[in-house]
């Protein structure tokens, strides 16, 4: 079998696998409770909170753990509406976003918040000028993704942040940084980062668990009320062991960041231009304005189910759409959104790459499409 699904989860490395074990095992005790049980999980917590804060280069006060990137993202958006709703009730987001924030916009829509949602161009991108035109005096907040999860764009995150900084009184900035964080270098100080989300089942990590970065002096109103643990902003006793092979699986994703990109760039170079050979083909990725682990492509008047039922057949697994939505029989929303005709944003199929792959896996890759392709067409001619 040769997994091709990264961008919807990964294999837990060796070392996470290991951790989480022993700390189930061995450190059971409730962080929050006095005995030595209980601070000795404390004790774990605060290392795993220093670990995820160093590897982002911010304070580990800073760091509020959560179950993933879906509430670390609704919690960045609810809770600053709800906290800063006496600043505006003006959000601004983008219409290529995951699900856990467009949805999110949409709920407050309901709760009488004004979402713009930006468009994007062919290549599921926005500029820092059109963010900076949408701002109004009532804008409390802009949540825009790093690297879309369905065609590994990437957005100028820095451009826009270093512009935001310029806002008075600030408008708060949310990165979604789960497709990113490994893959596509990014330093929140530098690029005046508010909120950044991140989920650890993306990077090797144990699923079920991730991050919020919360800058200091930013508060969020919670959605979780509690015992108040995370700084008041999270209740609920942490998952301990998840949250400390989460911090083994942030700092293994934080470094080598640059030959990691070179490796799955290689990679990725080798698959598109065997995939461009294919008729008819659509690419939805670009080789300079996208993370080097998504190709998203379409095959027009073919069943992407189909095709990734035969490439299963060869012990090959790749995706239709993302993961997320891959059940909904609709087109995808963010294909449509750049631009594509309904017939290729129905027939979406994701391919998503990570270091164990080699050249050798990328033409069993290729061989397999190839072969899926003319059976299909065969079908389809009749014969
Ligand atoms: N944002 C993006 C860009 C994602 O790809 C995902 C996972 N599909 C999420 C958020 C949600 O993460 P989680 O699975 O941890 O809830």
């Amino acid at each position: 079998m040769i997994y091709f699904d990264h961008a919807a989860t990964t294999p837990p490395s060796e070392e996470v696998l290991r951790t989480v074990n022993e700390v189930m095992t061995r450190h059971y005790g409730n962080p929050s409770s006095l005995h030595r049980l209980g601070e000795d999980s404390d004790k774990l917590l605060r290392r795993a909170r220093e670990v995820c804060a160093a590897s982002l280069g911010v304070q580990s006060a800073e760091i509020i753990f959560t179950s993933g990137a879906t509430e670390s993202n609704n919690l960045a958006l609810k809770g600053a509406a709800l906290q800063y709703r006496n600043r505006g009730n003006h959000i601004i987001t983008t219409a290529i976003e995951h699900p856990s924030v467009y949805e999110c916009a949409k709920q407050l829509q309901v709760l009488g918040f004004d979402v713009t949602f930006l468009p994007v161009n062919g290549e599921g991108k926005v500029t820092a000028e059109e963010v900076m035109d949408a701002i109004r005096p009532e804008t409390i907040m802009v949540s825009i993704m790093h690297v879309n999860n369905e065609t590994g764009s990437v957005q100028p995150i820095e451009v826009i942040g270093l512009q935001l900084m310029a806002t008075q009184p600030k408008v708060l900035f949310h990165v979604d940084g789960v497709q990113g964080y490994g893959k596509v270098p990014i330093s929140l100080k530098e690029s005046g980062i508010d909120l950044y989300s991140l989920s650890a089942h993306k990077i090797r990590g144990p699923k079920g668990t991730g991050l919020l970065y919360v800058k200091e002096g930013v508060s969020l109103f919670p959605l979780l009320a509690g015992g108040g643990q995370e700084r008041g902003m999270r209740s609920g006793t942490e998952n301990v062991p998840s949250v400390v092979g989460m911090a083994k699986a942030v700092r293994l994703a934080g470094v080598g960041v640059q030959a990691r990109m070179l490796k799955l760039n290689a990679l990725r170079k080798q698959f598109i231009e065997g995939l461009i050979e294919i008729p008819e083909v659509i690419l939805h990725s670009s080789l300079e304005g996208s993370a080097p682990h998504i190709i998203s492509f379409s095959l027009p008047g073919m069943k992407a189910e189909a095709v990734l039922h035969m490439l299963e057949e060869d012990g090959l697994m790749v995706s239709t759409k993302s993961a997320c939505s891959s059940k909904a029989a609709e087109p995808s929303r963010i294909l449509l959104a750049m631009g594509a005709s309904e017939a290729a944003a129905s027939s979406g199929i994701r391919v998503s790459l990570g270091e164990e792959h080699t050249e050798q896996h990328i033409e069993l890759l290729l061989a397999s499409l190839n072969k899926a392709v003319s059976r299909l067409r065969h079908l389809k001619g009749g014969h």
